[in-house]
């Protein structure tokens, strides 16, 4: 059934596939064709000579809050995607027009969302679509992606077979895509193209979204009644793990996503096996997931840290604040009371990684407890921080173009101007790409804009913002 979603059959799909294809292929010629002079700007801060205007940035005060209304990112986008982007600005405006959105989203017929929508939130369907994001990307400084396949099974809805293909599909997506963009994104940088090194791609697993049951298995994974079915399902984390590990050149990571609070115990159960087994000698082939709005996400990062010492293997994890705030059921005893705590103990938990981090940069122990930190947030504040902090941590000669402890993630097709700011400074930047069946993916979509709709919104600015550049190109 997966296999008939990514290659599809009937006549109406294929020529919405083939329309779609072209699309891609006329906007990244058009983009070179009819690249606005203010791309060209933009776009020249990624090319050498750049070692002055490199170290400059580098060492630069950094803060993105100041600069996150500047619209330069429209600028890089190609026509087609800049009307799309507006409208969705449009549609996203107002609070009460996304939530009509996502009432209207799993009811709109899957060829309108492959037209309207997944181009700018998704990376497309197949591995050559996702390639053909890969290179967009890389155009705008994005040294690489986090690719999340779309279909999971949350409700224990997908039989055996389809969860088998999409386990097939993520492992393929090691070599097929994420060690391509690799390579490809290190010959621009050799060639002077690029501002930073590569960054290593990463592979969002979504826990319940690989084997059957899966949810029920990690709700009890310290069950006996369970063991059986616990082992398996570690199985199959495992043999993703060691694809990545055989054929990621070490450039690919394995990173567990956070889901809803009841999952959770067995989801960092498992990643700490499967990090205690893969990453050791300085090497980051797993990487978990903490929500830092949960008021036990800090003491347990601190116990994660000690786990990692006496271990002796290296803990990468990915920091995000939590999206699940409207809908854990517990969410008065578990999670943060108000927003500002829930900023502080995300601060306070990049604040203990860096520290880790800047105490083996320090000794140069490249096997320190912590390895690899990933800034995963919207939040130009926290973002503005880490990156201070890093500055004013890091030892002389250590090289931070080259770097890569510390990376920023932000979802594809929101916070753009927020990715091109940090980009533009040197940062590396790392876009969570959503891909998979058109209709997954719009079940993605629908639950992601239901629990990151402000990220999602451009709001009247970028709406207007729009309009004013896509005139700007009709006139030009
Ligand atoms: C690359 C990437 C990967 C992600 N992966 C995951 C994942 O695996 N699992 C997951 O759960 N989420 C994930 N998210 C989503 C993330 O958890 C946030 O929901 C989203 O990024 C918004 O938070 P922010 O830090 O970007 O920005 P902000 O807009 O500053 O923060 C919004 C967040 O603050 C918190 N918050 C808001 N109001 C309150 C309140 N009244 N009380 C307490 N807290 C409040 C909520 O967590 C809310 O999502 C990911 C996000 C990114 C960018």
């Amino acid at each position: 059934m997966i296999s008939r979603q990514l290659f599809p059959n009937s006549k109406g799909n294929a020529l919405i596939g083939v329309f779609q294809r072209s699309l891609l292929y006329n906007s990244s010629t058009l983009s070179s064709q009819l690249r606005p002079q203010s791309f060209q700007k933009v776009q020249c801060l990624h090319t050498r000579p750049l070692n002055q205007a490199k170290e400059a940035r580098l060492h630069a005060d950094i803060d993105v809050k100041e600069t996150k209304e500047a619209p330069h990112f429209m600028k890089m986008y190609t026509t087609g995607e800049l009307w799309r982007y507006t409208l969705l600005s449009f549609v996203t405006a107002q609070p009460w027009l996304l939530k009509l959105a996502i009432k209207v989203l799993p009811y709109t017929p899957v060829f309108l969302v492959r037209f309207f929508v997944c181009p700018v939130y998704t990376g497309g369907e197949n591995f050559s679509q996702v390639r053909e994001t890969g290179v967009k990307l890389l155009n705008r400084g994005i040294t690489n992606m986090m690719l999340s396949y779309a279909v999971e099974d949350a409700d224990g809805k997908l039989d055996k077979a389809e969860l088998k293909a999409s386990v097939e599909m993520i492992k393929q997506s090691v070599n097929e895509v994420l060690v391509k963009e690799y390579e490809l994104a290190e010959s621009r940088f050799e060639n002077g193209q690029m501002l930073t090194s590569p960054a290593s791609g990463y592979v969002a697993l979504k826990p319940t979204g690989i084997m059957e049951n899966s949810a029920d298995i990690l709700a009890n994974f310290d069950n006996p009644a369970y063991a059986e079915q616990y082992a398996k399902y570690l199985d199959v984390c495992r043999d993703i793990c060691a694809h990545a590990k055989e054929h990621g050149k070490g450039k690919v990571v394995i990173m567990f996503d956070a889901e809803k609070l009841w999952l959770q115990k067995g989801v960092y159960d498992a990643q700490r096996r499967m990090m205690k087994e893969f990453n050791s000698n300085s090497q980051v082939i797993v990487a978990g997931t903490l929500q830092m709005y949960l008021k036990h996400s800090v003491d347990l990062l601190k116990y994660e840290i000690e786990e990692a010492k006496k271990g002796k293997y290296q803990l990468a994890m990915k920091l995000v604040r939590g999206a699940y705030t409207h809908s854990e059921p517990t969410r008065d005893r578990d999670i943060h009371a108000c927003k500002k705590d829930t900023d502080d103990s995300y601060n306070e938990g990049t604040a203990i990684m860096l520290e880790s981090l800047a105490s083996s940069w320090k000794s140069g122990d490249r096997n320190g407890p912590v390895s690899r930190l990933i800034v995963a947030s919207h939040n130009a504040e926290s973002c503005d921080i880490v990156a201070k902090k890093v500055r004013s941590m890091a030892p002389a000669g250590l090289d931070l173009s080259t770097n890569e402890d510390v990376v920023y993630g932000q979802l594809l097709g929101m916070s753009d101007d927020q990715s091109l700011e940090l980009t533009r400074r040197g940062l590396k930047v790392v876009k969570y790409v959503p891909w998979g069946p058109a209709k997954a993916t719009k079940e993605y979509l629908t639950r992601r804009l239901e629990e990151n709709g402000d990220a999602a919104r451009g709001g009247w600015d970028h709406f207007f913002r729009g309009c004013k550049e896509l005139m700007a190109r009709t006139v030009s």
